[in-house]
């Protein structure tokens, strides 16, 4: 590819996919350069990468590294800023070509759509922002005539299906899962599970929070309302597959009845790489898949009833409005409550369930309803706690 290269802010550069998007970006150098960084705390990491990439900017959330950060780096001529207005400011940098959105949970929301804003295409890693506000997100990208690249793999799979077939409507999607590492397991079973089960995930290194939402299902039930979103689904247009080998990522059924499904090794850096590079198929040398080696995909039904998470999205994608915002908070409120060992696995349920019935319905929520929404929801988990 000739001409300039495609700059790149990165939200969350010290996750484990702003890691995996930054081995990317140094694999492709003579198509990507790093503009921004971003993280929460880690500013050892961020310095790190920061003497690496050399990026023009970089965001610590935590006002308390900023000296760090700053001494660290001003020497390099990088700019530092610090603090959560910096990080919603900086994706609007003029020389932004692609804002990668790796933040993890609801504070990807505002950073996204300041960058919607600023007509920056969108590598979307974050899916609670979808799920919180997925009306408003689509309404705006539709407006300044932006793009959502999805980095989730099974939407990548669903978008690389869709390639080539703008006029062809979708019948339905699968949404693969793994089924997580409790897959089988009945309610009894899991009634004393502790977060170190809860955190080996069979397939896929992941962050903390989306590795407890794999491990009770919710990590899939917000993928469905992300999936409605960016792909413009029903309800009822959205299946979701337990496929525990994690070999096919998802599939689109379209309506002569074929279906087309992307397939490979579980590596979030594939997906990520086809979100930054789109259109283009970029080579690389992650390993590749043999049906050879594994001959064994297998499927199955998810259990709704042990698994409640997946149940209580679709509730929330159905009746709309708010409640996937109530869902979504409520969820991150049981999920770091059970990382600290406050409550049980399967309380987990009970407290997204609960705050669903309480918390007032709004049917066509503002910007500022899905704020107060969060809010008041955040203090209901506590208390309900
Ligand atoms: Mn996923």
């Amino acid at each position: 590819m000739e001409g300039k290269k495609k700059q790149i802010a990165i939200l969350g550069s010290t996750g484990s996919i702003g890691t995996q998007a930054l081995d990317v970006i140094s694999e492709h150098s003579n198509l990507f350069e790093v503009e921004v960084l971003t993280a929460n705390n880690n500013s050892k990491l961020l310095i790190e990468q920061a003497i690496k990439f050399k990026p023009n900017t970089v965001v610590i959330a935590n006002e308390e590294k900023y000296k760090e950060v700053n001494d660290a780096l001003f020497k390099l001529g990088v700019k530092v800023f610090a603090g959560q207005q910096s990080l919603e400011e900086v994706v609007e940098g003029e020389n932004i070509d692609v804002v990668l959105t790796a933040l993890v949970g609801y504070s990807g929301l505002k950073p996204t759509i300041r960058a919607i804003k600023a007509k920056k295409t969108i590598a979307l890693a974050n899916k609670e922002t979808l799920v919180v506000a997925g009306d408003l997100i689509t309404k705006l990208c539709y407006e300044n005539g932006v793009k959502i690249y999805p980095v989730d793999s099974e939407h990548s799979a669903i978008f690389q299906c869709l390639v080539g077939e703008t006029y062809n409507p979708i019948e339905k999607i699968y949404l693969t899962a793994s089924g997580g590492p409790f897959k089988g397991k009945l309610r009894a079973d899991l009634t004393n599970i502790t977060k170190t089960q809860a955190l080996k995930h069979p397939n896929w290194e992941m962050g903390a929070k989306i590795t407890i939402d794999s491990a009770s299902l919710m990590n899939k039930g917000l993928e469905v309302i992300e999936a409605k979103w960016l792909f413009n689904l029903k309800a009822e247009q959205i299946n979701v597959v337990v496929h525990p080998q994690s070999i096919i990522h998802s599939a689109v059924q379209f309506e002569d009845g074929s279906i087309k499904a992307q397939l490979g090794v579980p590596d979030m850096k594939l997906p990520i790489q086809y979100a930054l590079g789109f259109p283009e198929r970029l080579k690389n040398t992650f390993k590749r898949f043999s049906f050879i080696d594994s001959p064994n995909l297998t499927f199955e039904k998810p259990d709704l009833e042990t698994f409640r998470n997946l149940q209580l999205a679709y509730n929330a994608m159905e009746k709309g409005g708010n409640t996937p915002c109530i869902l979504n908070a409520a969820n991150e409120i049981a999920v770091a409550a059970f990382l600290k060992d406050k409550i049980g696995f399967l309380n987990m349920s009970d407290l997204i369930a609960n705050c669903m019935e309480k918390i007032t319905f709004v049917s066509n929520p503002t910007l500022e309803d899905y704020v107060a929404t969060n809010k008041e929801t955040r203090i209901l988990a506590n208390e309900l706690l």
